[in-house]
């Protein structure tokens, strides 16, 4: 099958489709040629959606993308220096477009220069020949598939393969990533490319490269569906220990994240919460045991956001309490949800996999289908009819609603109220 029709049509969802379509017709009304290239046709070749669009504009990509704002609302940004733009749309689809050009590195690990050419140079400067292959997009050739590098046989032997002996010396970080992708696909990489991977990592290769462009590759490895797998590999490579100096990968963290991952498989996926973060949470299980000092150095070198770690550093601190309490049976439903209120959401995730006890899973799920909904009906405006002044006592008369809604003690606003007469003409909330 040399053309990819059919698969564009069977194996992408509705929406993706149409834009396809939609993106050929753009480059046939404004004159370019458009080619899909990369994850994109290897995924749509292994039957598989990928939403993260690699396009080759022959033309100009920015012009491209310009002409393409005009019709798929999206935020659009544009490097006109290196000749690429990136479209985001709706719904996590994203078109990364590159200038059909040729590249040549000055220096290991130096930034690309720029220079127009065809579709064939710009496949030749990427990975491996899995990601090689392009699929036309213009209405007259849509879906041709060009294949120059053998990259579809590749995929269908399941072999990760460079496509040039420097290949390694001229992009390091090509080395994760070869072990990301036989690890994601469970696919091989070729005893010559593997042969240059050992070289490349015993020439200490990556150190040629910014930290910050190795962690932001290092970061995809927590994006896999099983990073343990990748970490395992890159240990036995012997490229663990020098991402994550003073971290020994040893069979309790590769069981710790082995768990999480299947917790991640088990929960069903709309019972998970909204704004949980891959890097937190899998950060959170394999750094568990450092010193605060080893900790902190490596939340550093990982290059995290502050709120990442701040999250990171709360989880460490909360847990090993919350998990002795959690592991009591007979937790009432205000203690648990005292216990886990203010714990990230990643944390809530991390508990499940430390402790295997039932209960504690238990426990957890509890507070996240139930308990975190559950809030009293009473608000502000109630307990200033009843005669309460704005102060801290407020937040103690809640607190202490809050508490009886959650223990199923009261329900519904009548109850609230006459439970909140009970506190006033008592004086409870003055306790603490
Ligand atoms: P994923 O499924 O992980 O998104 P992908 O193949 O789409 O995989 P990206 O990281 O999005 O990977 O990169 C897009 C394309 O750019 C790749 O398919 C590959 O052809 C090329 N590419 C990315 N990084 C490199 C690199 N370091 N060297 C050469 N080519 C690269």
């Amino acid at each position: 099958m040399n053309n990819l029709t059919p698969l564009i049509n069977t194996a992408l969802s509705k929406e993706l489709h149409a834009l396809i379509y939609h993106l050929g017709y753009c480059s046939q009304q404004g004159s370019f040629k458009t080619y899909a290239v990369g994850g994109f046709v290897r995924d749509l070749l292994l039957g598989r959606e990928n939403r993260d669009l690699d396009l080759v504009v022959e033309g100009s990509a920015v012009d491209f993308a310009k002409s393409l704002l005009k019709i798929l609302p999206g935020r659009l940004r544009c490097y006109e220096r290196f000749g690429t733009a990136t479209l985001v749309l709706s719904k996590g689809i994203v078109f990364d477009m590159v200038t059909a050009r040729k590249e040549f590195y000055a220096a290991p690990g130096a930034l690309p220069s720029v220079e127009q050419s065809t579709l064939k140079n710009d496949l030749f400067r990427r990975d491996f020949t899995i990601n090689t292959m392009a699929c036309a997009l213009n209405t007259e050739t849509f879906g041709r598939l060009y294949d120059f590098f053998g990259g579809r046989k590749d995929l269908e032997k399941g072999i990760i393969r460079v496509l040039y002996k420097l290949s390694f010396v001229d992009d390091p970080l090509r080395i994760i990533r070869a072990i990301r992708f036989e690890q994601r696909f469970d696919f091989v990489i070729e005893e010559d490319s593997l042969a240059m991977l050992t070289r490349a990592i015993n020439n200490r290769l990556w150190e040629k490269v910014s930290k910050e462009r190795l962690y932001n590759e290092v970061r995809l490895i927590f994006r896999e569906p099983e990073p343990s797998k990748v970490l395992t590999r890159l240990d036995e490579l012997n490229l663990f220990h020098e991402i994550f100096p003073r971290l020994v990968f040893n069979q309790q963290i590769k069981s710790r994240l082995q768990r999480l991952e299947r917790v991640l498989t088990e929960i069903s996926l709309n019972k998970l919460p909204k704004n949980w973060n891959y890097l937190v949470l899998y950060l959170s299980a394999l750094f568990y045991e450092l010193t605060e000092h080893d900790f902190k150095f490596l939340c550093h070198l990982m290059r995290l956001k502050r709120e990442e770690r701040l999250n990171m550093l709360s989880i460490r601190e909360k847990i090993p309490f919350i998990l002795l309490q959690l592991k009591t049976s007979d937790l009432s439903s205000s203690r648990l949800y005292h216990f886990l209120e203010g714990l990230p959401e990643e944390g809530l995730l991390l508990i499940m996999a430390l402790a295997p006890e039932p209960h504690v899973q238990k426990h957890v799920l509890f507070y996240w289908d139930y308990l975190v909904k559950k809030t009293p009906s009473i608000t502000g405006k109630d307990l200033l009819e009843a005669g309460i002044k704005p102060g801290p006592v407020f937040n103690r008369i809640l607190k202490k609603l809050h508490e009886a809604v959650l223990d199923e003690k009261i329900s519904g606003k009548e109850e609230e109220l006459g439970f909140l007469h009970f506190l006033i003409n008592n004086e409870i909330y003055a306790e603490e």
